[in-house]
């Protein structure tokens, strides 16, 4: 059986990653840029947590549990895939009454929270200072770089058989009588007995006659890189006005929502405010000196749920899309796996 998978991001790889684990399938990665995490997986900020799932939404928290345990799973039996990581999350909020509304909320779901006060959270993160009088802190989120987990999960893919072509645009969905027959590039058709489309925003454009009601929209945030003097950042850190991290080489990451386009907003200049602000609660750092301020535009449905599984009406037909997609990429790459194992 031969399977398709459009696009190399962060679902695509995972796709594919757990494909070409199944005997008998021949597994082919097309994507239309010239590397792994082309796409918005290059800029997103790599948090696998579940604290910002809403345990009232239990469709939507379940989901993402179960994706947080693969995470985990897979983190434990093949962490060469994940590379360096950090682990665990402090969040408050701008009342001390509001972290504890959220941390006791979020315990009573089954998230795994513990309520620390301020002397834990000086000793969970000794460069933090202004230190808040709780927190909610998280031990086993993962602080991960996008980009690696999806080439390493290509590279794993790749040894296993599967062939993986960049600068391959896909423009058309085959069909015959109801069922996917192939995909076409440039370089003409490439058949196919099942296809998967892990095109983040561009999967609108390739499923839209099979699939009109999609809801697919994009939602812009803003990555920002900033080197750093010293290391001073040991968890994720999440405030009221601060979300960021450091990574293994002492780049200071974070992540902001878009303001709007105008001049002061620009990323290059709201990246200033940001890494002020990131100096006043990490003085330790020293100078941050802003490497890059970069969109990225989210893929998501208007439901508010990701689309993976088969598309109906089409046999052999599938979707991995939707926010967010670094936290649900293994469990989506499983499931869409064990899909194809058993026929679909
Ligand atoms: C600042 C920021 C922070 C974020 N932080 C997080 C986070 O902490 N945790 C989290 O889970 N999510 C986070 N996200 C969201 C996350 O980036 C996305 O949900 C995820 O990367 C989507 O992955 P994807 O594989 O669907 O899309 P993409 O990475 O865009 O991959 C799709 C790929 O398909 C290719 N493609 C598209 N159309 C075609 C075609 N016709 N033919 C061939 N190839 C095609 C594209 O080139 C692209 O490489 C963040 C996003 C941003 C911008």
């Amino acid at each position: 059986m031969k399977v398709i998978v459009v696009g190399a991001g962060i679902l695509g790889a995972a796709v594919a990653f757990h494909l070409s684990r199944i005997p008998g399938l021949a597994v082919t990665v097309m994507e239309r840029g010239a590397a792994p995490a082309a796409g918005v997986t290059g800029l997103a900020f790599g948090w696998v947590n579940l604290i910002y799932s809403d345990p009232d939404d239990h469709a939507s928290y379940q989901l993402r549990q179960a994706a947080f345990e693969d995470h985990l799973r897979l983190l434990r039996d093949e962490p060469a895939l994940y590379g360096p990581v950090r682990r665990g999350s402090l969040i408050w909020k701008k009342t001390s009454d509001a972290t504890e509304a959220m941390a006791s909320r979020q315990k009573g779901a089954g998230t795994l929270v513990d309520l620390v006060n301020a002397r834990s959270v000086a000793r969970l993160e000794p460069h933090l200072a202004l230190v808040p009088e709780v927190a909610a802190y998280v031990p086993d989120d993962i602080a991960l770089s996008p980009a690696v987990l999806a080439a390493n999960m290509l590279a794993d893919a790749a040894g296993r058989g599967a062939s993986v072509h960049y600068g391959q645009a896909v423009v058309l969905l085959q069909t015959h009588a109801g069922r996917i027959v192939g995909v076409r590039t440039a370089d003409g058709m490439h058949g196919a007995d099942a296809v998967v489309i892990a095109g983040g925003e561009g999967t609108g454009a390739l499923v839209h006659e099979f699939l009109p009601e999609l809801g697919l929209f994009v939602s812009p945030t803003i990555l920002f890189e900033f080197a750093a003097q010293r290391q001073a950042v040991a968890h994720i850190v999440c405030g009221p006005d601060i979300e960021v991290r450091q990574n293994a080489s002492g780049m200071v990451i974070a992540a902001e929502g878009y303001i709007d386009d105008r001049p002061e907003n620009a990323p290059a200049r709201y990246g200033q405010r940001v890494g002020a602000i990131i100096e006043a609660h990490f003085p330790q750092l020293g100078t941050l000196r802003l490497q890059s301020a970069r969109v990225g535009y989210r893929p998501m449905l208007s439901n508010g749920m990701p689309h993976l599984g088969p598309v109906p009406g089409v046999d052999g037909l599938h979707l991995a899309v939707g926010h967010p997609g670094v936290i649900l990429a293994p469990l989506a790459g499983r499931r869409l796996a064990e899909a194809l194992a058993g026929g679909g």
